[in-house]
């Protein structure tokens, strides 16, 4: 035999609970973001690499070192995209929606990044996504995170979470705040990483961001926005906080979210945890502007975030709240007229929504056995004596208790 083959490094497969809590995490989040009217979008897993290029910053983590970036066959340089965003982005510019704001999106899928794995980071991962696509209002900024809020606490895990919320201004605070902050790192640069050495000037937000310890130290004394903030970019916080109080979604002002890629503007979030180590971030969003005009379209302002499906998974796991595997109902054939008959009895079953498996072989106690292994909530037992009577051994193997019951009725006791 073969040596067997291992998944590629940073990938991981989906089974068994694994699958069912990440099916749990998209399916909550679609229900509730239909719930605030966003609608779902699919684009395109890869992109033409110049969606990604300029748009998340040339000095961003991703862009410098975590893109899966390659020349395909006929010489495009094409991306495996790494977030949503600048796709959603580009497919409302080109298929011809932005006559039409604002559009909300709720989006989710695989992202791939070439990055460290270890717990809570792989490089192919996955995320929901929700994008107010064209509007320029502080209520859009509230409302797409109480939305993630809702998600979350729906899904039973804000509890476990925290909402930290800042604001990065508008360009003439953002001028005078990288100024500001420029002077400062400067006064620290032998202390600072080589990385955040090298681009402190082109641009300083980044070693904010930046998760080296050494770097760490010296941000938490740097400078905050909030001296710099003009006085529009100060009521537009002021109303976003408001908002979100009248949402009752609690939140913790922290003036180190930056985020890390370079489209944000005004508002920037995260819900964080301290229950994943060191991958703390579960849900990371703000107010984007100049996206849209990137790919082409007219000047959108835009606010979204996007959850980590791993992450929220993991959540999940140490709440205890895993979804339970359905239950299906075994039906077993007793002999060989009987197979034909628990085949049409199965097929009834599942025409009425309810889940029924009949083994491909075996005896009674072969298929009792395969029945337990499978939690079956109740077996349907079909022999000669049943099939004469038109009737069938109906055995709840929660309670152990078993009837006779008219082979036409068994759908209706079982919905
Ligand atoms: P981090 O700081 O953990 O690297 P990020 O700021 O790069 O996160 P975003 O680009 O904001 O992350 O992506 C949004 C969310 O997607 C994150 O909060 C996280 O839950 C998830 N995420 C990002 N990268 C990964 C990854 N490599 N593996 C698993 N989940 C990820
Ligand atoms: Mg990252």
């Amino acid at each position: 035999m073969a040596q067997p083959l291992q998944p590629a490094r940073g990938t991981h497969d989906l089974i068994g609970e694994d699958f069912r809590r990440h099916h749990h995490v998209v399916d909550t989040a679609r229900r509730v973001a239909a719930l605030y009217g966003f609608e779902e979008w699919a684009t395109p897993i890869f992109e033409d690499t110049r969606v990604f290029f300029r748009t998340l910053g040339e000095t961003s983590d991703v862009v410098t070192k975590e893109m899966y970036t390659f020349e395909d066959r006929g010489g495009d340089s094409v991306t495996l995209r790494p977030e949503y965003t600048a796709g959603l982005c580009r497919a409302l510019v080109t298929n011809g929606l932005t006559q039409t704001l604002p559009r909300k999106v709720f989006a989710a899928g695989p992202m791939f990044r070439y990055e460290r794995p270890q717990k809570g980071r792989y490089r192919q991962f996955h995320q929901i996504d929700l994008e107010v696509l064209g509007a320029a209002e502080p209520l859009a900024d509230a409302e797409v995170i109480a939305c993630g809020w809702h998600i979350l606490s729906d899904l039973g895990v804000a509890e476990g979470t925290v909402l930290e919320i800042n604001t990065l201004g508008d360009a003439p605070s953002r001028d005078a705040y990288r100024a500001a902050l420029i002077a400062y790192f400067l006064g620290h640069k032998d202390g600072l990483s080589a990385e955040s050495q090298a681009r402190l000037e082109r641009n300083p937000l980044r070693v904010v961001d930046s998760k080296d310890a050494k770097d760490k130290a010296i941000v938490a004394d740097a400078p905050t926005i909030h001296a710099h903030l003009t006085p529009e970019a100060s009521a537009f916080y002021d109303s976003v906080r408001r908002h979100l109080d009248r949402f009752g979604v609690p939140y913790r002002e922290n003036p180190r979210i930056v985020r890390g890629l370079d489209y944000y503007s005004h508002t920037a979030f995260e819900f964080v945890t301290d229950r994943l180590g060191a991958q703390g971030t579960v849900l990371g969003g703000g107010r984007y502007n100049g996206l849209v005009e990137e790919m082409g379209g007219p000047s959108t302002p835009c606010v979204g975030w996007a959850a980590g499906i791993e992450r929220l998974s993991l959540l999940l796991e140490g709440a205890g709240r895993t979804p339970p595997a359905p239950r299906p109902v075994a039906v077993i054939p007793v002999g060989e007229a009987a197979e034909a008959v628990a085949l049409d009895a199965a097929q009834a079953l599942r025409r009425v929504g309810l889940a029924a498996e009949v083994a491909y072989k075996g005896n009674l106690k072969r298929r009792m056995e395969r029945a337990n292994k499978l939690n079956a909530r109740a077996a349907v037992i079909i022999g000669d004596d049943e099939i004469a009577a038109g009737t069938v051994q109906f055995r709840d193997l929660d309670a152990g208790t078993q009837e006779s019951v008219a082979l036409a009725e068994l759908p209706a006791r079982l919905s």
